[in-house]
């Protein structure tokens, strides 16, 4: 079962045959080592530059330990990073290079990830403790994201309708100009290759907003990012701090076009709010309670370790995890013996461990809200059927560790069913047919993924047409690429990312209308 589920997760990004583990060392120096904590400014008109606001840090949540001190910037530098991405906007130094030329940037964007995977691998683990293996997966999905809008840059394509003998209209694609990108901490790297990718793709200029927890890892990348020669100052800017101050000031600033946000369903609705005053484009990429659907007729071998890992990786801190597992019931009791079965396997520890399957979640505040969660579900009357508790064993007391946790017996109105918890905590339900999954899995103000195992098509087509999310994987979960989009229904978000779709999100669609004729009774009408 534990290869299994290795196997399962190494192709969780779509880069089949990588060898994630790179690491020779052996665990114990691994586990001792001291990491160097380095200090970042902001990354500002293609310089560094420092700020009044002081610094933050960033601690690995395996030990407490400070890992990276960034810039805890103000309104003035958002203001500063804004009028720089303006600059290089309208002065055409971006937007109108040519194609091949912003496919190149984004081709060597790509190649520093690849050539320095292991440290920065390093340092995405130490800042968010997912396993090594599992950073490296996500630094190389980003690097195959921006792979993807380079080519795309070189297929922005209008089109000529023609509706009268004389008359031309073209109908182009131009990009919508500076863009606030604002980026949550769980998958940081990979999460901003979606929105970096076909922003510079399109033309568009940029201010990267990173997570506080995240900041070290997105400005180490930031640093190789400047290191490229042949971007104009000002296109790609990145300023780090608190979401409520730095975040809010980038939505509300005039000189930005468009947000492009990824985080909770909380915050893209403020976001909204504040956007709607300048009426700027936004697009929110937002929170999930995705349903995991397994049928009495699925591949067994696949649909559990399938299960297991919708809702285990990244200890559950996924938009897309499957914390709702629904188990068709003539199925219910042997399938979930062998869920808990196997879930209680899963190796919890440091992400640096090589031996580690899931790591902590990312900070004491976090761990309190899953365990509030817990607490929630049990007071609800749903039965803990597995983990349940806080780890404080050995070396897990210095982290933010929580056993995987099975709820049982859960009711469609508890909270534990109808919130997104962001941790490893799994509801299971049993359904009779395809109609009851249905609407069981639809009864949540999300709309983001899902999963469906089963072997009949009939059923797979009923289910997967009859549930409302932006995703959904058959007999499989995660994407296999950039190539198709990904995004949500209700309260999951707004618009799309990846795929052409992605792309459109960063482009202005303009006609303009040619009258060729030169007769003046035509040029009158
Ligand atoms: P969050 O909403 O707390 O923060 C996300 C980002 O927004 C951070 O950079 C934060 O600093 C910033 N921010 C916070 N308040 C802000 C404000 N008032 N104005 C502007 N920016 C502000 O989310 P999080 O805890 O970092 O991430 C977890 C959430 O992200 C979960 O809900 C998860 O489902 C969601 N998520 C969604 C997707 C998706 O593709 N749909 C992907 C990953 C994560």
């Amino acid at each position: 079962m534990v290869l299994l589920q290795s196997s399962l997760r190494n192709r969780q990004w779509g880069v089949d045959g990588t060898d994630f583990i790179s690491s020779r060392a052996p665990k114990a120096c691994i586990l001792q080592a001291k990491f160097e904590v380095k200090e970042y400014s902001n990354y500002i008109g293609g310089e560094w530059v420092g700020t009044s606001g002081g610094t933050m840090e960033s601690k690995n949540p395996a030990t407490g330990e400070p890992v990276s001190k960034a810039a805890r910037s103000t309104p003035d530098d958002v203001k500063h990073a804004v009028e720089e991405a303006r600059k290089a906007f309208d002065s055409g130094v971006w937007p109108s290079k040519r194609p091949a030329e912003r496919a190149r940037v984004l081709r060597e964007i790509s190649e520093v990830i690849r050539k320095d995977l292991d440290g920065l691998s390093l340092l995405l683990t130490l800042e968010t403790g997912k396993p090594l293996a599992d950073s490296k997966g996500e630094l190389l999905n980003a690097a195959n994201v921006l792979e993807y809008y380079a080519s795309a840059a070189r297929h922005i394509v209008g089109r000529v309708p023609r509706y009268s003998g004389t008359d031309v209209s073209l109908v182009v694609h131009e990009p919508v100009g500076v863009c606030g990108l604002i980026v949550p901490w769980n998958s940081p790297i990979s999460l901003l290759s979606w929105k970096l990718g076909p922003a510079l793709a399109s033309g568009c200029t940029v201010v990267i907003k990173p997570a506080g927890y995240t900041s070290g890892i997105t400005m180490e990348f930031m640093k190789r990012i400047g290191a490229i020669e042949g971007v104009p100052p000002g296109v790609i800017n990145a300023v780090t701090g608190p979401g409520e101050s730095v975040g809010s000031e980038l939505v509300k600033s005039p000189g930005v076009d468009k947000i492009s946000f990824t985080g909770s369903t909380e915050t893209g609705r403020r976001i909204m709010e504040v956007a709607s005053s300048s009426l700027k484009k936004v697009n929110l990429e937002c929170g999930g309670k995705s349903a995991d659907i397994v049928f009495d007729d699925a591949n067994m071998e696949a649909a559990l370790p399938g299960a297991v890992w919708s809702i285990f990786r990244s200890a559950g801190q996924s938009c897309n995890a499957g914390s709702r597992l629904l188990v068709q019931e003539t199925i219910y009791d042997s399938f979930m013996k062998q869920f808990r079965e196997s879930a209680s396997k899963i190796r919890v520890g440091n992400g640096l461990d090589p031996a580690t399957e899931m790591g902590p979640v990312v900070s004491e505040s976090q761990l309190d809200r899953v365990m509030g969660y817990i607490r929630s579900g049990e007071e609800d009357g749903a039965r803990v059927t597995l983990g349940g508790k806080r780890l404080v064993d050995g070396d897990h007391a210095k982290g933010f560790f929580v056993q995987p946790t099975v709820f049982e017996g859960v009711e469609g109105d508890m909270r534990i069913f109808q919130e997104e918890i962001f941790g490893p905590v799994l509801c299971v339900l049993p359904f009779g047919d395809e109609d009851d999954a249905i609407s069981i899995a639809n009864d949540t103000k999300f709309g983001l993924a899902g999963d469906v195992w089963s072997r009949n098509l009939v059923r797979i087509m009923k289910v997967s047409q009859g549930i409302r999310t932006g995703t959904l994987w058959v007999n499989r979960h995660l994407n296999p690429g950039p190539e198709v989009p990904f995004g949500g229904y209700k309260q999951s978000g707004l618009g799309r990312e990846t795929g052409m779709e992605g792309l459109m999100e960063f482009l202005q669609t303009k006609h303009i209308s040619l009258q060729l004729s030169e007769s003046s009774e035509r040029v009158r009408r």
